[in-house]
């Protein structure tokens, strides 16, 4: 039996491993070895090998011996968190080296100090190709003592079985871990997956490792926010798949890992009926969300985008600082045409988009952060590059959609800006006609400049359906899907295949017939489109009469306009979070004014509800402070937080009081859950409505989004001029199902009776003290929902702008008759599912 003997990488004194402070160490995890409590400050390479895996945060290194034996070394514990701070790697990864070779240079006293430990581990991670290893003991000399005598054995397996049986894919996993899925996570993975007798692979696009190797997980170089999917194939696949796909997505135990982001859910990808996605047993079919509607039949296109190599170093900081500033300012020079052919094409909604990329670059945080870089001696590339990167890394890391939603925008603009300090001009793939796009993710620019003609729609596996990529979507009235089960990236390129928007699914080799009824179906719908559009602006009536009010749920100035253009009768929700959220410091007053005069003058006398603030807890605000909360949804958001600080909701409040000239103006509250509150804030109302001195009326509502508004609703009736029933919200409360869980968040359907009998409620309340009610969550804007909603007597739908005309149409489709069978049917049902089979859609 042949063996191995590892010299110590360092000099320092053994500690056997069961006794690290680390019970992933401790427990044998990540493999077997020792443990050094180090007296130099350089790894050395305990024997010949070739670097196989390299940490990013250069805290750890794994060789490969000629043997294919791996051995880890990971210096400290915890380092993973000090990203690169404190050590100095002095290899590639593929490198070959001899033994004594540096490997990482650290500086003790800096890893010492910030770290929970300066312990640095040898370790087998393939135990299986040794049979024994013998340690030294005290004291040992870097590159000079035997640190562990190995012995090989012999016909050692070191890759999965062959196995065979079921191929199970999970849904999509975002990795939840700050640090990635760096040695600890990755050994507790392995460990749990050595379980399954299945092959069980790690896959992020076309990469891929075996979940049963420490090392092969940590090649992959797993970062937060990857999206990845595990993939079991063998007689225990579906077992193996169901506990270890929840486990990675909750982190893997590793400490200080927040909840893994979760896909958006809003209003558009309610339009249709919800998919169990994002998993399913047909090969032919993918699934995803909504992000926007319609159908396209094609051929897939491919869009890989590289990622441009930059050198590290530059020449003198003051040169690379003015390349730096110089390609900044081209940049917004770029973005400054777009944005006037895109208002020459009458387009505001897009231009609007390209403003939001100038502010970004403005960002004095982005620029700073690659300003510090340049002074220790970065090139203008690498400094930008790491800063742009790592900033939208911790966007796509934040419970917040719309924050989240941004890391594309800051990657585009960042892109924009690496293209022109690298001359090398932005990706513009040469598209043939019919297709369907399929990409990562897409970022504004691209979409921008898609061409209308050749691209018929596209899937993305990043992005939500409030994503500005959405959102040029349905600008574009492209069907696109969002948020893409990751085999999507491996569909063969020219594949036939049909987006179904609306749906939030890609349906791979339809059969002639399929296309066909597509192709009738689109033409159909186009038609349909057409004449809604044509008829948007009367009013939304039902066939014996039945009047409802259309309005529209808007985020700024721009979409009232747009509304307008689509038939709506006015704003029943204007969102002015965005307001807040958008900018870096609180907005004054006369901001708020300014903004809300505008939407008001724009919608010329129709109504328009504006609803306070409704952030906290899962939606931070940059200069508010908020302590991290375990349950953020049940937390200080929405009023409550307005309630808290009471300095907002005054200026807020004011803010809207002083805006004149619209007898129809409304301001609700969001999150109300008790009288008390109410009472509170319209004490509030009364006193600024005295303040400024505001003599017209001002209606003042509640939103109805906690059960206990809904349930109460007589009580609140007799003191709340209108309800705005947040069925978003609502839903999520009803049901316990976080409305954003990947998993839960489908089956959260506003079309649940216990959603609808709540609906019932607050309007048999409204109505018995002649106030009004709306609905503004998602379920407004689903064309199932509409008869339902009409006959249980909901007064108004307020609905996402692109849905107004269909919306319209679909009120008048039915009789108020009809309407109210259907609520009737709708209450007493078992289930979301029995509803959504009464009000079949026609495709
Ligand atoms: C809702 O909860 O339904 C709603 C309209 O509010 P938001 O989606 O903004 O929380
Ligand atoms: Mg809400």
């Amino acid at each position: 039996m042949s063996g191995i003997e590892l010299l110590a990488p360092l000099d320092g004194v053994i500690v056997p491993l069961e006794q690290v402070p680390d019970p992933v160490f401790a427990g044998k995890m990540v493999g077997d070895g020792v443990s050094i409590d180090p007296l130099s400050e350089v790894l050395a390479a305990p024997c010949p090998g070739t670097v196989s895996q390299l940490h990013s945060a250069g805290h750890a290194v794994t060789l490969t011996t000629p043997d294919g034996v791996e051995v880890m070394l990971h210096i400290g514990l915890d380092t993973v968190m000090l990203k690169g701070e404190g050590f100095a790697p002095k290899v590639k990864e593929g490198q070959s080296v001899v033994a004594g070779e540096p490997l990482i240079a650290f500086d003790a006293d800096f890893v010492a100090l910030n770290a929970k430990s300066l312990l640095t581990q040898v370790i087998v991670t393939n135990p299986e190709r040794i049979a024994g290893m013998s340690p030294a003991k005290g004291h040992v000399t870097g590159g000079k003592d035997v640190l562990l005598s190995l012995e090989l054995s012999a016909g050692a397996e070191d890759e999965q079985k062959d196995t065979s049986g079921d191929v199970v894919v999970s849904d999509a996993i975002v990795i939840p871990n700050t640090s990635g899925l760096h040695a600890r996570p990755a050994a507790v993975l392995a460990n749990m997956a050595k379980k399954f007798e299945s092959r069980v692979t790690l896959r992020r696009g076309d990469d891929q490792a075996n979940a049963k190797s420490v090392v092969s997980v940590m090649r992959l170089n797993l970062e937060q926010g990857a999206k990845v999917v595990l993939v079991a194939e063998g007689p225990d696949a579906a077992d193996a798949v169901n506990a270890l796909a929840p486990q990675i997505a909750a982190g893997l135990g590793d400490e200080g890992t927040p909840p893994a982001p979760a896909p958006a859910t809003t209003e558009i990808r309610r339009v249709a009926a919800p998919v169990p996605r994002p998993r399913t047993d047909d090969p032919n079919l993918i699934l995803g969300v909504s992000a926007s509607p319609g159908l396209a039949v094609g051929q897939v296109f491919q869009l890989r985008r590289d990622e441009i190599d930059v050198p590290e170093t530059g020449g003198a900081p003051n040169t690379e600082r003015r390349r730096l500033d110089d390609a900044i300012d081209a940049a917004m020079v770029q973005l400054e045409a777009l944005q006037a052919e895109l208002h020459a094409q009458a387009d505001p909604a897009k231009a609007a988009i390209f403003a939001a990329h100038q502010e970004l670059l403005d960002d004095p945080d982005l620029i700073d952060v690659a300003a510090s870089a340049i002074a220790k001696g970065k090139g203008a590339e690498y400094a930008w590059q790491q800063a742009y990167t790592s900033q939208a890394l911790q966007l796509e890391a934040l419970p917040n959609e719309l924050l989240a939603a941004r890391a594309s925008d800051l990657r585009d603009v960042g892109r924009r800006v690496l293209s022109i300090l690298t001359g090398r001009p932005l990706d513009q793939p040469d598209l043939p006609e019919g297709t369907i796009l399929i990409a990562e993710d897409l970022t504004p620019s691209d979409t921008a400049s898609l061409d209308r003609e050749r691209v018929l729609g596209f899937c993305t596996l990043g992005g939500g359906a409030t994503s500005h990529v959405a959102i040029l979507a349905r600008a574009l009235d492209l069907p696109a899907v969002a948020g893409i089960e990751p085999r999507a990236l491996e569909v063969p390129p020219g594949t036939t295949v049909v987006v179904d928007g609306a749906r939030g699914q890609l349906r791979l080799n339809p059969d002639e017939a399929e296309v066909e009824r597509i192709r009738t179906a689109k033409t159909r719908a186009e038609a349909k489109r057409k004449a809604d559009i044509a008829a948007a602006r009367h009013p939304a009536e039902t066939s014996d009469g039945h009047r409802v009010e259309v309005v529209a749920n808007i985020g700024g100035v721009a979409d009232a306009e747009e509304a307008l253009g689509l038939g709506a009768e006015g704003v029943g929700l204007l969102r002015s979070e965005f307001l807040f959220l958008e900018s870096a410091t609180a907005p004054t007053e006369d901001d708020q004014t300014a903004i809300y005069q505008d939407v008001s003058d724009a919608l010329e006398q129709a109504p328009l509800v504006i609803r306070t603030l409704d952030v906290g807890g899962d939606k931070p605000l940059p200069y508010l402070p908020l302590p991290r909360e375990e349950n953020p949804f049940l937390g200080v958001r929405g009023v409550r937080l307005a309630i808290d600080r009471p300095e907002i909701l005054r200026t807020q409040i004011r803010a809207i009081l002083r805006v004149s000239g619209n007898q129809r103006l409304g301001m609700m509250f969001p999150m109300v859950s008790s009288l008390d509150e109410f009472r509170a804030l319209r004490g509030v109302v009364e006193e600024e409505r005295e303040a400024v001195g505001r003599a017209e009326p001002i209606q003042v509502g509640i939103m109805v989004e906690v059960p206990s508004a809904a349930v109460m609703a007589e009580q609140f009736a007799r003191e709340a001029d209108f309800f705005s029933v947040g069925t978003n919200d609502l839903t999520q409360y009803t049901l316990a199902m976080d409305r954003g869980h990947p998993k839960l968040a489908p089956r959260a359907d506003a079309m649940n009776p216990a959603v609808l009998k709540l609906i019932a409620h607050t309007v048999e309340g409204a109505h018995a003290h002649g106030r009004w009610v709306g609905v503004c969550g998602g379920i407004a804007s689903d064309l199932q929902a509409v008869p339902i909603l009409v006959g249980l007597g909901v007064d108004e739908l307020s609905v996402s702008v692109p849905a107004l005309p269909s919306i319209k149409a679909a009120v008048r489709q039915y009789s108020l008759a009809e309407c109210r069978s259907l609520a009737e049917r709708a209450l007493q049902s078992d289930s979301a599912a029995e509803n959504r089979a009464l009000v079949p859609l026609d495709y």
